[in-house]
């Protein structure tokens, strides 16, 4: 995930003929990676790349701008932000921080993840411990499970060591290149957790205002294509990772039982019904990105999955 950002200040750079050059440091070197919104707020650095999850805490309605489980994908994400007044109701609520939001990369609808576990019915996630964060581990809790957060570093020596039953962390291309397969024999999908999960840059506003209208533009339109290219590298690298598995005699791709989906997807609108109840920030955005997911969810029956169907 870090190439996104990578090739953001590469291209920034070759777009502006130098005129604005952005300096990558990784999680821990400047801050720490869950101290980035901060850090950015302050003005102790200009810019972050982060997922708005991760402000879970802070600032929970921003956890709708990266991925809410059976939320929208990643077109419908997009179609939101650009379309729907999402990015709109983002900046507003960034605005408080002295911050600006801009979407900046997504990996795509995630896999479910690696267990050790068969997950045949309901009962099978009780007493399960996975590691899964944000809304995804609350549901997984409320379903009798224990979700745990580990930093990525320490994701397979859990699993391997069974301290863990059971991780997700992204897709195929991201989960072969950790070794996940080599740590758990069960691979379930999809992830219903982080159907197309969205990442952020966030640029302190004085500086956001200083830059010129130009440095502005090459700045939004250089996030739009990061996004672009990230899925494209995606959908590119999970093809060949998928085939891989699907060829390891050690590892078993499984879909989650019906039931099993229908558990999760009932607690989730339980979870999210309640917090939005008492948190009007996060209303107002649920509001809109509900309205529209029930506008799209037809859409995208009869267009992407009838198309995926009638291929398949
Ligand atoms: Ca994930």
């Amino acid at each position: 995930m870090g190439m996104g950002v990578e090739n953001l200040a590469r291209r920034v750079n070759a777009a502006s003929g130098g005129r604005l050059k952005i300096k990558v440091y990784g999680g821990g070197e400047l801050v720490p990676a869950f101290e980035v919104f901060d850090a950015v707020s302050r003005g102790t650095v200009e810019m972050g790349h982060d997922a708005s999850y991760y402000h879970k805490g802070k600032l929970d309605a921003a956890q709708f701008f990266t991925s809410i489980p059976f939320g929208l994908n990643y077109l419908e994400l997009n179609a939101w932000l650009y379309y729907g007044g999402g990015l709109d109701l983002w900046r507003e609520l960034y605005a408080p921080f002295n911050l600006v939001p801009i979407p900046c990369g997504n990996t795509g609808v995630q896999m479910g993840g690696w267990f050790n576990k068969e997950i045949n019915t309901v009962a099978d996630l009780v007493g399960l411990k996975m590691r899964i964060p944000g809304l995804g581990g609350e549901v997984l809790r409320r379903a009798g499970g224990t979700p745990v957060t580990l930093p990525g570093a320490e994701i397979f020596t859990s699993l391997q060591t069974g301290a863990i039953d059971a991780t997700e962390w992204v897709g195929a291309y991201n989960d072969v290149a950790f070794g996940l397969h080599k740590a758990a024999k069960y691979y379930y999908y999809p992830g219903w957790h982080e159907p197309g999960p969205g990442l952020e840059t966030m640029i302190n506003k004085a500086a956001w205002d200083s830059l010129p209208p130009d440095l502005q533009a090459i700045v939004e339109t250089t996030c739009q294509a990061i996004t672009t290219d990230m899925v494209a590298e995606y959908t590119h690298g999970n093809a060949y990772a998928l085939e891989q598995l699907i060829d390891d005699p050690d590892v078993e791709l499984r879909p989650f039982p019906r039931d099993v989906i229908n558990l999760l997807k009932s607690i989730t609108a339980d979870i999210v019904a309640e917090w939005v109840a008492k948190d009007p920030a996060a209303k107002n955005i649920a509001d809109s990105y509900y309205a529209f997911l029930e506008k799209s969810a037809y859409a995208q029956q009869v267009t992407e999955q009838a198309y995926l169907d009638i291929r398949s």
